[in-house]
């Protein structure tokens, strides 16, 4: 292993002052940033999808409409806090300590119909649902979430998960075998692989934070020795912010883990235990035109790579909800149409073409990152605006891309990565006295302990 993995250290003091500060500045932005004298705007309005967005949206409706009428579509039992999946797999939090009862979710005096939507008419303003309803509306909250592709890595799907030690935590029980599988791998040793995929995804630091924290479980356990540990990222950098990538490039390095860019996976032989991936290389290719002048061309070679492990930690590829491209609210043109992201404004949240459509979190195309941190910047926005419209005004709200990622770098500290559209980082810690750029221990008692109940109790009450 190379030099000494030493964190930065804060002492106590500080962090009480901290986290004083912090929770004093929660609660001043929570109730009084975006608030606003109820509206006595009347309209129908729907959300469909009740996650992070949707019911952090559709409390703050309730909170803000002197005559609400929210309907929200969801079909599941559970609300899951999925960042607290990472946690579970790196055996942090227990299975049972990431999940509420969705009708405990729903805000009070909401309507909610347990049940999927299949299709869309925008024209029509009709939702359809699996179980056959028609639902009508005035306005639209579209935030369905994103469709994980379980059959989009081949060998493997949602109910193997774990079979021949091939690991996911984007689900809730695969994050529970992924800390069995953690834990025996530790013991036994041999190859980690880890991987991202090629789609855009939800929190792009989660298999980062899997990898550094099975490392750092290795050396609390005086295993270190026996773990060769290899990260493949299908991006051309492995962080793209540069405030923080350095750091983490660092981490890697000082923890002995490689990197390889430009690498997705593509099948796994859990049998063999063997990933089947592709190497995208790039190259500048020289055409001679028929008036004799030269054009420059990218020309993309794909080399097929086949690498052992261990222990696998993969990702499937991600995509927009189908209901959503067969509705036509798709983006349209490149890889967000091709992955089916819903198309919106950047600023205001809603939809290009139908003004009576906000859309927010994972299911959008909005270029920024897909984490429930930027849902809660994003949501304020989203219904202010929807009331403005509701209320005949122009929306006037602007969302600054604003999304954070909590890197967790070992069990104690975390790369708190807060970042704007420009991939600048916007620093929210109070204090200039921590170092942002390099991970905290501070930041990881937040991860741990605050933002789960800040989830829960702030932001799906619409008050965070
Ligand atoms: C492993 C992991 C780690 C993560 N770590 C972090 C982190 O550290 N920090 C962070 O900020 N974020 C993190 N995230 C990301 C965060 O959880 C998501 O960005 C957030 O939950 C997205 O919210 P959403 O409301 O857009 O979608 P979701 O919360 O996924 O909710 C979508 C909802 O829509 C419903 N739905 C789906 N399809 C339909 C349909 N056809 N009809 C009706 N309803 C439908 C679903 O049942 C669901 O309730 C992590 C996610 C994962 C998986």
């Amino acid at each position: 292993m190379r030099q000494h993995y030493r964190p930065a250290k804060i002492n106590r003091r500080d962090f009480i002052k901290i986290m004083s500060a912090a929770g004093l500045l929660a609660l001043v932005g929570g109730y009084c940033g975006y608030k606003f004298s109820k509206s006595g705007a009347k309209a129908k309005v729907v959300v469909i999808g009740g996650g992070a967005a949707g019911i952090s949206v559709a409390a703050r409706l309730m909170r803000n409409l002197a005559y609400p009428d929210v309907t929200i579509i969801d079909p599941s039992t559970l609300h899951f806090y999925q960042p607290g999946f990472t946690l579970i797999g790196g055996g942090v939090y227990g299975e049972h300590d990431v999940y509420r009862q969705q009708e405990d979710c729903i805000p009070d005096g909401a309507k909610w119909i347990k049940d999927s939507v299949v299709a869309l008419d925008p024209d029509k303003r009709i939702i359809k649902t699996a179980g056959g309803q028609s639902v009508s509306y005035d306005f639209l909250v579209l935030t369905p979430g994103l469709q994980i592709d379980w059959n989009g890595v081949e060998g493997i799907s949602l109910k193997t998960l774990g079979e021949g030690d091939a690991y996911c935590i984007y689900d809730h029980q695969g994050a529970v075998k992924t800390w069995r599988g953690i834990q025996k791998f530790v013991k036994n040793g041999g190859r980690g692989v880890y991987t991202d995929t090629y789609t855009k995804h939800k929190c792009g630091g989660a298999p980062k934070k899997i990898c550094l924290l099975t490392e750092h479980l290795s050396r609390k356990q005086n295993a270190r020795d026996k773990l060769k540990l290899d990260f493949f990222t299908a991006s051309k950098e492995l962080y793209d912010v540069p405030f923080f990538t350095k750091r983490l490039l660092e981490i890697y390095d000082e923890r002995d883990v490689s990197i390889t860019l430009n690498t997705r996976v593509k099948g796994v032989d859990t049998s063999a235990k063997k990933v089947y991936m592709q190497r995208i290389s790039k190259t500048k290719k020289q055409i001679k035109l028929p008036d004799g002048s030269i054009k420059e061309e990218e020309v993309q070679t794909i080399t097929p790579v086949v690498e052992n492990y261990d222990f696998l930690h993969f990702l499937p590829p991600m995509y927009g909800p189908k209901f959503i491209r067969e509705a036509g609210l798709a983006v349209e043109g490149g890889a967000l149409e091709r992955e089916g992201w819903a198309a919106v404004d950047k600023y205001t949240l809603v939809h290009p073409k139908y003004s009576n459509i906000v859309c927010l979190g994972d299911a959008s195309s909005l270029p920024t990152s897909k984490t429930s941190a930027a849902i809660r910047k994003q949501v304020p926005i989203a219904t202010a605006n929807l009331i403005s419209l509701m209320e005949g005004k122009t929306p006037e709200k602007k969302y600054d891309g604003y999304a954070a990622c909590p890197i967790i770098t070992d069990y104690g500290h975390v790369l708190l990565c807060e970042f704007d559209y420009d991939k600048k980082e916007m620093i929210s810690f109070p204090f200039s006295m921590l170092d942002m750029s390099h991970e905290q221990w501070a930041a990881w008692l937040l991860k741990v302990y605050a933002l789960k109940p800040m989830y829960f109790y702030g932001m799906l009450k619409g008050l965070a």
